[in-house]
């Protein structure tokens, strides 16, 4: 079977909305538009009824109760309602925070901008394998600390957290513990209860569904949290979220969450396996290539690997049919490295060649077998052109050579 091009290989950046997902939608925008707050009649009737359902349906997916889900306009928003909304109902009691080095933007950010308001953040390092030490988060512990916030899988190296460990950890000393949740809730099992996990983020259109909608689960019992809000108005959303509801984008969050939870068991095996053909077929066919990140604790969907002797740019160029992320992000004038993979210790000229490959809902066997084939034509060729390789190949260790300007 041909393949089309080009090939969409970076779903933790985002997914397509599934069709399924697109067809519970459609009807919100028209016929059932009414406003979910409006208690006088039956457009607002239907409308409320549809939100309570997908409610039901994201509580579902990550064993909670209904009452527990809070929506809003994505994720970058409930990391902030989580965090600020807890600092600033307890600052009283604390001013600790801890999170750790490889959070998404959405977490640091805040983070930093609490540091700005007399909040005291503790940022750990994670270690080789990408993961947090439970060593490191136990000693940074203090009485003032009012928050433990670390994300369940990261969005560039796919690494999944002890989540559980530092559940029960926070649970023990009576501290706040809030999750990222984007990239693990409808890949892998997500499970509040089992986890102890007390306010967690999710993304509609990191998992099939429409961009600009997410939910923050918030918990109602042992304990009951209270959280101040950010936007006021209006008193939506149990005052923790003022603002008219986004029903068509809240049922497609809820008809995503509900196909996530039916399909993930045969889904994360189908993505297991073509994450792990790419894989293999990359290393028996090119050498000097490294997976960063615990390929133990990863999510089934997400290959992080560097090619040593490339160039980024070329890279990427070269394989320009497939959508792919790079681990060197573009700022005005220079290219950084990633800041993921420099926590984790991986060199500049390693991380400036790494691939994120993200599959997803979508992808086929085809398209993996075709990532692999130009993969290796790619890196082939840029090599061909390194006198770096050549020389390594001949058994010069580069990092020993002395290099002479004229
Ligand atoms: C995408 C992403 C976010 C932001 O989600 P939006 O809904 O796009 O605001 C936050 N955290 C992680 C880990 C993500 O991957």
């Amino acid at each position: 079977m041909a393949v089309t091009l080009p090939i969409y290989m970076d779903n933790h950046a985002t997914t397509p909305v599934d069709p399924r997902v697109l067809e519970a939608m459609l009807p919100y925008f028209t016929g059932k538009f009414g406003n979910a707050a409006s208690r006088n009649h039956s457009f607002g009737w239907s409308a409320e009824e549809a939100v309570e359902n997908a409610r039901q349906q994201v509580a579902s997916l990550i064993n909670a109760t209904s009452k527990e889900i809070i929506f809003t306009s994505g994720a970058t928003e409930s990391d902030n309602l989580m965090i600020k909304g807890i600092a600033e109902m307890f600052r009283e009691k604390g001013n600790h925070i801890i999170t750790q080095s490889i959070e998404h933007k959405a977490v640091l950010d805040t983070c930093k901008n609490l540091e700005k308001h007399g909040f005291e953040v503790t940022y750990l390092p994670v270690q080789r394998d990408g993961r947090v030490s439970l060593e490191d988060l136990k000693a940074a512990i203090k009485p003032t600390t009012i928050l433990i916030t670390i994300m369940y899988a990261n969005n560039e190296i796919g690494v999944i957290n002890p989540i559980a460990e530092i559940g029960k950890m926070a649970k023990e000393r009576g501290i706040f513990f809030a999750v990222d949740g984007v990239q693990a809730v409808g890949k892998i099992p997500v499970d509040v209860q089992r986890d102890n996990i007390d306010l967690l983020a999710i993304s509609a259109h990191k998992i099939y569904g429409p961009k600009g909608v997410g939910a923050l689960y918030v918990r109602r019992r042992n304990p009951r949290v209270q959280l101040s809000a950010i936007i006021d108005g209006g008193g939506h959303e149990r005052g923790m979220r003022s603002g008219t509801l986004n029903v068509p984008g809240i049922v497609g969050l809820g008809q995503a969450c509900e196909i996530a939870q039916k399909e993930m068991p045969e889904e994360s095996l189908k993505l297991r396996g073509l994450r792990d053909r790419l894989k293999a077929g990359l290393e028996a066919r090119l050498d000097e290539v490294y997976v960063n990140g615990s390929m133990e604790h990863r999510l089934p969907n997400n290959l992080n690997m560097s090619f040593a002797y490339v160039e980024g740019e070329s890279l990427l160029m070269g394989i320009n049919d497939v959508a792919v992320s790079s681990g060197s992000a573009c700022t005005s004038a220079t290219l950084e490295p990633s800041y993921v993979l420099k926590a984790l210790g991986v060199g500049e000229d390693l991380a400036h060649t790494s691939i994120r490959f993200g599959l997803g809902r979508f992808n086929t066997q085809e398209e993996v077998d075709y990532v692999i084939e130009k993969m290796v034509q790619v890196v082939t060729k840029l090599r061909e052109l390194s006198p770096l390789y050549e020389m390594a190949k001949e058994g010069i260790d580069i990092s020993k050579m002395k290099w002479q300007t004229a």
